[in-house]
């Protein structure tokens, strides 16, 4: 816990409200100590199941900085700076499978294992998190005696081209009624009924004015831009960007127009061939923030077409993607979807993808994750009391982090693997090891790997993004400003939205703008300017240092300059706040402005999953992908690679 948040629990005399929230005044003040059910007490009895500690030990209801947790990179960082646990207390288990990660793909692997080479095997996961799940996590909050369910991760299931058979059969395997349930198309619409749509809101700082700008699909451009005081010439800018049919480039081909496009970044394409005015790509700058994490300087214009930005019109370029692009703009290119839609349906849980790996878990370990319906998955409670017991054939250790994985070291087993709890190190043996944790962390743990291969994994940095989940005590306020959803390219967090709405597995979201509800807040710390791993290194640094309580203050300041004028009070309607970080987030794809032109075999996370022994190597990032859909296909490739060894 940092100062700030000490500070914060040290209060009262003014104790604010948001403390009131999953009990989190019961271990500030010990007033009601001994009797959290009061403030959990669920409608269903679902309190009951919760263990009578809920506050501290029961991860999802955790406020505060979670995602990876803070604590969490202590190991991994001192390894990577060089520290070392030589002699590790040799625990007396031996394993069939030893899984690093217990995200997706790992928890995935664990499952493949034992459906294709040992149906009975005996597995343990390792995870450095005090969670499971990896990015699929869920944030709850209980309001008022009621269960208000959030991702405090991945989002949606999607996909820029449809899911492949694997995928399809897991979830039906899993009891996740995919096909059934509704899209997110379907959910925003749920907002558009009552009147509401997104809306665009310019900072002072960025903008010279402020402006909350309602996007509405039934407007043109002139008309939503008319009453903001933008310079003309950025305003003429966006409308023909929007809107216009110019073609820059007449004459050239298709190919000749993508080359030149997958060359340069948006930015410079909107500089120096659309030739708006330079005050112009603030207006797009944090557009592709969502899907790479970095402005528009780190993205290139192919890439940029591909997902359905704008000021491509008038080249009038087939919707066929190049080899050069990106896996998510070539998906969407190619399947002619929009940036909304791709070529798969998106489908959103009530907790994002946390359901998945929560299906996945009780396949591994029934008693954990009690009930077998998907209505058991989304409402009730893991019991986290039950994932590492002694007697059970798949075992889930978390807070343990892997520093060590040896081929062949020991007479136990074909793999010795060194993890880290607490202070202490301990050492289990296994015939058979999955890492399923990112790539860019393998090469400390298996330093023998071959150099080109140890190369290959260090080009895997990940993106680093933060999630926040707010807890509000009603939404009238954007209700009365027209807006569900927010852009702010200025802003701390470039993106808010109001809970997707979701109907399904017996849980239902507010529909009364008067009662509680969660709002979504997504910041994507970079450095513009800089390579797209470079800038993902510098946000990744700049986001482990950063507050909870410096997060707090950003999320109140930007929601009192949106919607203070709609009667938005900080102070009444934030209930409870939690920062997820994920300063190791999406999987990182081609991108052809930084890296080599090369084929498909010899690219870095091709190289960089080989087997090693009887190590294999899955996750999203040997995909090249970051969706659900690569974390699982390459849980099953892997694990593949281990039979007959
Ligand atoms: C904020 C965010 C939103 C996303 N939204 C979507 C979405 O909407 N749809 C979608 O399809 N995908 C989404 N993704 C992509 C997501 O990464 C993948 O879908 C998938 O969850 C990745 O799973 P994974 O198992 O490969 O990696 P992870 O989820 O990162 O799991 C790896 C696990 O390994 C653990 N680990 C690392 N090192 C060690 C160690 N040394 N010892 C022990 N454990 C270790 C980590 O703690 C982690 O739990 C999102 C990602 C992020 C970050």
């Amino acid at each position: 816990m940092d100062d700030e948040e000490t500070r914060a629990l040290e209060l009262p005399p003014t104790i604010r409200r948001r403390d009131f929230v999953n009990g989190v005044l019961v271990a500030a003040s010990g007033a009601l100590l001994g009797a959290p059910g009061c403030l959990l007490a669920a409608p269903d009895g679902v309190s009951k199941m919760l263990p009578a500690d809920s506050t501290t030990n029961y991860p999802p209801l955790l406020t505060g900085l979670r995602g990876s947790q803070p604590g969490s990179e202590g190991v991994p960082h001192a390894l990577r700076d060089g520290a070392a646990w030589p002699n590790p207390l040799k625990v007396d288990e031996v394993y069939d499978l030893v899984v690093v990660g217990a995200g997706i793909s790992g928890l995935a692997a664990a499952h493949y294992y034992r459906r294709v080479i040992k149906h009975n095997a005996r597995i343990l996961l390792l995870e450095n998190s005090d969670d499971f799940g990896g990015h699929a996590r869920r944030n709850e909050f209980w309001i008022d005696g009621r269960l208000h369910l959030i991702n405090g991760g991945s989002q949606d299931l999607e996909n820029p081209r449809p899911f492949g058979p694997r995928l399809l059969s897991l979830l039906k395997e899993l009891g996740i009624p995919v096909e059934q349930l509704p899209s997110r198309a379907d959910a925003d619409r749920v907002y558009e009924d009552m009147g509401l749509h997104e809306g665009i809101y310019l900072d002072h700082k960025t903008f010279e004015t402020e402006a909350l700008i309602i996007d509405r699909k039934d407007w043109s451009w002139t008309r939503k831009l008319a009453a903001v005081s933008l310079p003309d010439a950025v305003k003429k800018d966006i409308v023909e960007l929007e809107e216009g049919i110019d073609n820059p480039w007449p004459g050239l081909t298709d190919a000749v127009k993508k080359e030149r496009l997958s060359r340069m970044s948006y930015r410079d394409f909107l500089l120096s061939v659309r030739q708006v005015d330079a005050r112009t790509p603030a207006f797009y700058d944090a557009q592709t923030k969502d899907l790479w994490a970095t402005g528009i300087d780190a993205v290139s214009a192919l890439d940029a077409w591909g997902v359905g930005m704008p000021g491509f019109q008038g080249l009038r370029l087939t919707p066929r993607a190049t080899p050069r692009m990106g896996n998510t703009p070539s998906g969407y290119a190619e399947c002619g979807g929009s940036a909304d839609t791709g070529g798969q349906r998106k489908v959103h849980l009530p907790d994002g993808n946390a359901s998945v790996a929560r299906a996945l878990l009780r396949t591994l370990i029934p008693a954990a994750v009690p009930g077998g319906t998907y209505n058991d998955l989304i409402n009730v409670p893991v019991r986290y009391a039950g994932l590492d017991q002694a007697k059970a054939a798949v075992r889930l250790r978390l807070s343990s982090t892997v520093v060590k994985v040896v081929n062949g070291a020991g007479q136990r087993g074909s793999v010795e693997v060194t993890y880290v709890q607490g202070h202490d190190a301990f050492s289990v043996a296994a015939r058979h090891c999955v890492m399923a944790c990112y790539n860019a962390i393998i090469p400390y743990l298996c330093p023998s790997l071959p150099s080109a291969q140890i190369q290959a994994l260090h080009r895997s940095t990940r993106a680093p993004l933060v999630y926040a989940s707010v807890a509000l005590r009603s939404w009238v306020p954007f209700v009365r400003s027209g807006v569900f959803r927010v852009y702010a390219p200025g802003a701390a967090f470039p993106f808010l939205w109001l809970n997707e709405p979701t109907s399904s597995g017996g849980y239902k979201t507010p529909e009364a703008p008067e009662q509680p509800v969660l709002l979504h807040m997504t910041a994507m710390p970079c450095a513009p300017g800089r390579s797209e791993m470079d800038q993902h290194r510098a946000g990744r640094a700049e986001l482990l240092a950063t507050s909870f309580g410096t997060f707090e203050a950003r999320i109140v300041e930007q929601l009192a300059a949106i919607f203070g004028a709609f009667g938005f009070d900080a102070d009444r309607d934030i209930m409870a706040v939690t920062v997820n970080r994920w300063p190791h987030g999406y999987a990182h794809e081609h991108n052809s402005l930084f890296d080599a032109d090369l084929p498909e075999h010899q690219r870095p996370h091709v190289i960089g999953r080989q087997r090693h022994g009887n190590i294999v190597i899955a996750n999203s990032d040997a995909g090249a992908a970051a969706y659900v859909e690569s974390a699982v296909e390459q849980a099953y490739r892997a694990v593949g690679e281990l039979k007959d060894l």
